[in-house]
């Protein structure tokens, strides 16, 4: 248990380590670097409100299981509740508390009228049928309807679900609303009002902060070599348009392990996919098969593929992966933060000590949430823009992001992840002052 040493007292419950604590004490390093306001702080270091549920379902063979489930509300003073729904066997609430701490200052640092939230089922979702599947979808949507909704709280996908499951909560939510509602979730099917570009929005708005990172370090991108962990959704499409620019990718991991190229040459992500999916998917969508079923490169364990030499390290996965164990041995100089969280708090400082520069996540995978902004504003408005639309206003939203990061971490010596903070910070105290709250 942890005490005291942050002035969080409410937070004693909390393991020393969680992930919650780590993502605190980045709030209270940036709060420090701007001197926020005290009222500002007291909101911000604890969510506005937790929702738990047990969630039964009878499986195919008629044995009944109970699954853990929550959505947590961090904070709604920008505008309703925002973020994703994700499907993990690790999923708890100290997490799910994190993550959507992390939306609330993501959306901040993107300047959308949102406010922060997410969702999580404990469960793997590899080991449910298909039907299994959406049974749990549809009663954790039926559990969650006055809690979500357009104008009050809009999941998304996140780690493990995907536009498919979007759908049944669209189908779910509208149900029982009695009218069709597609703006109750961003990333659903386009065939239900999904957006062009949303599914590669993440991955590319990653892309797009790298490139305006080596522009300013003046680096080539020709000349750049990415070691990559997770090969989801969002990896994959970093990837595909890291190989557009000629950014080799030398490294690749998914869960069960990672395979790197030592000549240096490149692999093609869309060839490491043909293999991954060679194996079948289980529920639909899950690939059975791993990027270590590719036999013509090194193969390696997750671990050691982090610690690999190149020029950019890609967490695309979860968080926690560069942890005060590990990140003395990393050896590339820039990190880039696609997974939500996958640098702790003690990393950060140790990684700083070595100058090895860290692109955080509240940036460099918040091409998402804005693609997803995207797709909530043409539902709400009935507009239907192309994806060069869609992806030209999402670069230009991060472009402005990441040139106000940049000033700040040039002008105010502030590492990118407190100067991101900063930056939303700002935004929150000006939303949480307008309201009268503080
Ligand atoms: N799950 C994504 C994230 O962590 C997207 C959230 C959203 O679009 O609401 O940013």
């Amino acid at each position: 248990m942890r005490k005291g040493s942050t002035g969080l007292g409410s937070f004693v419950v909390f393991k020393y380590m969680s992930i919650f604590q780590s993502a605190l004490d980045q709030l209270k390093t940036a709060a420090q670097a701007c001197n926020l306001d005290k009222g500002v702080w007291e909101v911000l270091k604890s969510p506005q409100r937790i929702i738990q549920l047990s969630l039964p379902l009878k499986r195919d063979s008629g044995v009944v299981e109970v699954f853990e489930a929550y959505r947590v509300q961090y904070n709604n003073a920008r505008g309703p509740f925002k973020g994703g729904i994700r499907f993990h066997p690790e999923a708890s609430l100290d997490e799910v508390m994190a993550l959507a701490f992390w939306m609330t200052i993501k959306c901040a640092v993107a300047d959308l009228p949102y406010g922060g939230a997410k969702g999580g089922i404990k469960l793997d979702p590899k080991t449910l049928s298909e039907h299994e599947l959406e049974h749990l979808t549809r009663s954790y949507t039926r559990a969650l309807r006055s809690d979500i909704g357009p104008k009050t709280d809009i999941p998304a996908p996140d780690v493990n679900t995907n536009a498919k499951i979007m759908g049944w909560i669209v189908d779910e939510f509208s149900n029982l609303s009695g009218e069709f509602k597609p703006a109750v979730v961003t990333g659903k099917p386009l065939s239900l009002g999904g957006s062009e570009g949303r599914e590669r929005a993440t991955g590319t708005g990653g892309f797009y902060i790298l490139l305006e990172v080596l522009k300013k370090i003046k680096k080539d991108p020709k000349e750049t070599t990415v070691v990559l962990q997770g090969l989801g959704n969002v990896g994959y499409w970093f990837a595909k348009e890291a190989a557009k620019h000629g950014v080799k990718i030398i490294g690749v991991a998914d869960s069960k392990g990672g395979i790197y190229d030592k000549r240096g040459v490149g692999m093609d992500i869309d060839e490491v996919m043909a293999t991954k999916k060679s194996k079948g998917l289980s529920a639909g969508c899950y690939c059975n098969g791993s990027v270590c079923d590719c036999n013509n490169y090194q193969s390696l364990s997750n671990e050691e593929l982090l610690e690999m030499p190149c020029d950019v390290l890609v967490p695309a996965a979860l968080e926690g992966q560069i942890t005060r164990d590990n990140a003395e041995r990393i050896k590339a100089p820039i990190i880039l933060e696609l997974a939500n969280g996958p640098v702790t708090f003690e990393a950060d400082e140790i990684l700083n000590k070595k100058e090895i520069m860290v692109v955080p996540d509240v940036l460099a995978n918040a091409g998402g949430v804005v693609g997803s902004y995207m797709e909530w504003v043409q539902n709400l408005y009935g507009y239907s823009w192309t994806e060069d639309e869609v992806i030209s206003r999402m670069k230009d939203k991060l472009g402005t992001a990441f040139n106000a990061i940049w000033q700040a971490h040039q002008e105010k010596k502030l590492l990118l992840r407190t100067a991101a903070f900063v930056v939303a910070l700002k935004r929150l105290e000006d939303s949480l002052k307008g309201r009268g709250t503080v």
